[in-house]
């Protein structure tokens, strides 16, 4: 039996500040990266390029004609992977516009189900789709175009290709970048030695060298991404590794997130105690530096510190997450988790001290690496539908009071932590089946 295999993301890091001037030579690169960037999006993310887009060779040349690279002094190695990097956002973006589209459409109540069945058609079929969007006529492979005649013959096809572009003038936006922070970086461009890595630059036949925390060697395309303010960098590797199916995992567990407590299950045990802690602890560091940094400002001369120790607290947090995510994983052996489909956003936030848009960012990191995690453990992850699930008795099922951090139920007269009340709902929605997809 083949081995599942599951895409992951490593991180490697810079071991000491880089020097000003080797920062400088990355961000000339990265700079330049954005703008091609920003020329491919402009010149192929319209209509009329999305005959040009797969598979991408006739991009590649044009771009190669432009004399775009020439101009800018840019060694090819960067030039097309900015040029690919691009071209992947274009793609998403026409996927994006196509699924609002079908959105829209099917909710649309003066369409026919033929005439939906038409749109839905033209969506589909890319040849056909791009035709309409520039007013050419439909010419289609023999049995498509057979399909698609009989299709058209029930409708108002003229009326229904107006409106399919008039959507795509209303909603397909074009992309732009004002980000300079980072470029991908192919095998020829890079090599490890001395434990650290050699980066080419602008210049020919010169490399810059940076000592990495780690010693591992990767022979993938890497992005490098730049952190200027903190003197550092951080390389992202992506691998495939093996998904790790554990025979012993067997259980079901309903999870409930939390903003002081990370996670609790259905059980009632609890991983990441010190979440709330951690995060009080940083936003309180914050508040008293930018106190600082105010007061001074007329001495001051650069923060590279302040980022420096702002980065450092955000990996120890990050690094706690994952490491209580693990033990949570190894502990409670599940086959599935539940988890409610999306926080729901706190209203004024609970304890003002943590910013409230930092508990959001961290949020979504926890549900992020939840997913990763499961993904890599062979464990599914289900949503469940959140609607009142916290206010809901997990006993009776009759609505309930919250109070000092336990639920309350006057029906069955049931005391339980409230947090363990919800992951119980999550796990009973989860079984009978009211989930998302
Ligand atoms: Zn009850």
């Amino acid at each position: 039996m083949p081995v599942d295999k599951v895409c992951k993301t490593i991180h490697q890091y810079s071991k000491e500040p880089l020097k000003e001037a080797d920062m400088q030579k990355l961000l000339e690169i990265a700079e330049d990266y954005k703008k091609v960037k920003n020329y491919v999006y402009s010149r192929f993310g319209g209509l009329h390029s999305l005959s040009k887009l797969y598979p991408g060779y006739t991009v590649q040349n044009e771009m190669t004609a432009s004399g775009y690279r020439e101009t800018l002094g840019m060694p090819s190695v960067y030039f097309y992977l900015a040029i690919f990097d691009a071209l992947g956002d274009i793609k998403l973006q026409w996927t994006r516009t196509k699924t609002k589209i079908s959105k829209l459409m099917n909710q649309n109540e003066s369409f026919t189900e033929e005439d939906k069945h038409y749109l839905r058609f033209l969506i589909k079929v890319s040849n056909g789709f791009e035709e309409v969007l520039n007013q050419k006529p439909v010419e289609l492979p023999r049995t498509l175009q057979k399909q698609y005649s009989e299709l058209a013959a029930k409708v108002d096809a003229e009326r229904l290709n107006r409106y399919l572009c008039r959507q795509v003038r209303k909603h397909h936006v074009k992309l732009h970048t004002d980000r300079a922070d980072g470029f991908a970086i192919a095998e020829r461009a890079y090599r490890y030695a001395d434990h650290g890595i050699y980066i080419s630059i602008k210049e020919k036949r010169k490399r810059i060298f940076v000592p990495l925390t780690d010693h591992n060697q990767y022979k993938s395309q890497l992005y490098i991404k730049l952190y200027p303010k903190e003197s550092c960098i951080k390389i992202k590797v992506p691998v495939n590794v093996a998904v790790r199916e554990h025979e012993d995992y067997r259980n079901q567990v309903g999870v409930s997130l939390g903003l002081y407590t990370m996670l609790t299950t259905d059980q009632g045990h609890h991983y990441g105690d010190e979440l709330g802690r951690y995060q009080i602890e940083y936003a309180d560091w914050i508040r008293e530096q930018t106190r600082i940094y105010n007061r001074n400002k007329n001495e001051n001369c650069g923060r590279k510190k302040y980022y420096g120790k702002k980065k450092r607290l955000e990996e120890q947090l990050h690094s706690y997450i994952n490491q209580e995510l693990n033990r949570f994983l190894r502990d409670e052996k599940p086959r599935t988790v539940y988890i409610v489909k999306l926080p729901k956003p706190q209203a004024g936030g609970v304890n003002k001290r943590i910013n409230h848009s930092m508990t959001q960012w961290q949020r979504g990191y926890i549900r992020k690496r939840l997913t990763q995690k499961c993904k890599e453990h062979g464990v599914e992850l289900v949503q469940v539908l959140g609607k009142e699930i916290s206010n809901e008795c997990s006993g009776c099922g009759a609505a309930g009071k919250k109070r000092d951090g336990y639920f309350i139920c006057s029906n069955c007269g049931c005391r339980i932590e409230e947090k363990t009340n919800t992951a119980r709902n999550v796990l009973m929605r989860g079984a009978s089946g009211k989930t998302v997809n």
